[in-house]
């Protein structure tokens, strides 16, 4: 696999490195991704799809607000790129997501979410309970109010990761499966990566991009300040003809649930922060049924299907990791954590620009980035 040919390699197979790797290929780099399982593999199959940028702001965040809501607005020409590059649809779906309470507390606590929305200028609509019937007649007659994101969307991200593979073989990207890569040796001029067997590659720029794992790679000190927050989550079967169908996004207190146009219903999802494994629990599962009953009580009608579980990929602050490192000649594109679905877009467009710039000899960082930058974490 010794290729003076590649200029880039990028570390996982994941969306985030995959989107990087499509991209870069797009600029006429010659790219080859280095996944050590499969893709798939890791937390992007196991996500929920949603791009709900304004349904989750969170009240310390807002320059990720802006980054979510700039990556929420490249989607569609994302998503027809891509279905136009691998032949696959990618199920973008813009019903919208409603945010609902189901008792006082949760109520206040909606309240105080709409309050900081309006405030800074997301585009929300306050709907009362029976409105909120009316719109998405599933919902319990008993919840008290919602709010309505009708920007916020959604994709099939199962079918985003197989339509990415397709894309990235198609222009001509190096995608090995089965290659765990142990250690990372940068290097101005070209860094290196070592592989779990022993082989040396080296290449002009390396992207790391290896999910809930980027912090236990070798070779980089410091670190990326990555760990593993552990979801659980299950799907049941809709069933329109026996009125079990939901049109929009619902996050309810306890759970979310997400319609896929393949007819799955996804319910998720556990937080779980240090919980190394990824095994489906009884409590788990419990859980997020019972969350899921409480705002769509139909869900105890529907057909089970599935369960699973992965890690997503949390930053010191939440917030992704996404362009130069510490080190030199190696990218950070992780961190993503509750996001990197939503993120897709603007990772891959802007982080696949800073390694073309700066193999170009012309390093510039986008503003979009800046507060992401990698270099915001003392060692
Ligand atoms: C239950 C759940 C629900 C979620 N819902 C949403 C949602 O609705 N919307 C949203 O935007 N985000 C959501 N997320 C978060 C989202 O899934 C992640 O932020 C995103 O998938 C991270 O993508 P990634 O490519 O960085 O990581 P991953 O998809 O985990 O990919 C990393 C890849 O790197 C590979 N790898 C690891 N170590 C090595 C190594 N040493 N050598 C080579 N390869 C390696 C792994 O095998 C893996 O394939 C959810 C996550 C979970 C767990």
């Amino acid at each position: 696999m010794q290729d003076p040919s590649f200029e880039v390699i990028v570390v996982g197979g994941g969306v985030a490195g995959l989107g990087v790797a499509w991209e870069l290929a797009q600029r006429g780099r010659r790219v080859r991704v280095l996944e050590g399982r499969h893709v798939g593999a890791g937390a992007t199959w196991a996500a929920a799809g949603m791009l709900a940028p304004s349904a989750e702001i969170g009240f310390e965040e807002l320059d990720l607000y802006a980054l979510g809501r700039e990556s929420l607005a490249r989607w569609p020409v994302f998503a027809r790129r891509l279905e136009a590059a691998s032949g696959r649809s990618v199920g973008y779906r813009d019903d919208g997501t409603l945010v609902v309470a189901d008792d006082r507390d949760s109520l206040r606590a909606l309240r105080r979410l709409f309050d900081f929305q309006t405030d800074h200028g997301v585009p929300v609509e306050w709907l009362s309970g029976e409105e909120a019937v009316d719109l998405e007649p599933m919902l319990s007659p008993r919840l008290p109010a919602a709010i309505v994101a009708p920007g916020d969307h959604q994709v099939d991200n199962r079918a985003v990761l197989r339509a990415l593979h397709r894309a990235a073989l198609a222009s001509g990207v190096d995608v090995r499966e089965e290659t765990p890569v142990s250690r990372i040796v940068p290097g101005a001029d070209r860094p290196e990566v070592v592989l779990a067997d022993g082989t040396t590659l080296d290449a002009r720029a390396v992207v790391l991009a290896a999910g809930a794992w980027s912090a236990s790679l070798g070779g980089l000190d410091p670190a990326p300040p990555v760990r593993g927050v552990k979801g659980q989550a299950l799907a049941l079967r809709l069933d329109p003809d026996r009125g079990l169908d939901l049109r929009h996004v619902v996050r309810g207190p306890d759970a979310y649930l997400v319609p896929k146009a393949d007819g799955r219903l996804v319910v998720g999802a556990t937080s779980e922060d240090g919980v190394p494994d990824t095994r489906v629990t009884g409590g788990g599962v419990f859980r997020l049924l019972e969350g899921a009953v409480a705002v769509v009580p139909g869900v105890e009608e529907m057909e089970f299907v599935e369960t699973w579980a992965a890690h997503r990929p949390a930053s010191r602050d939440h917030a992704p990791l996404l362009g130069q490192s510490a080190h030199p000649g190696v990218f950070y594109a992780t961190g993503h954590y509750r996001h990197g679905v939503l993120l897709a877009p603007v990772t891959a467009e802007e982080v696949a620009a800073a390694v073309d710039r700066t193999l170009a000899g012309a390093p510039e960082t986008a503003p979009v980035l800046a507060p992401f930058a990698p270099l915001r974490f003392p060692s």
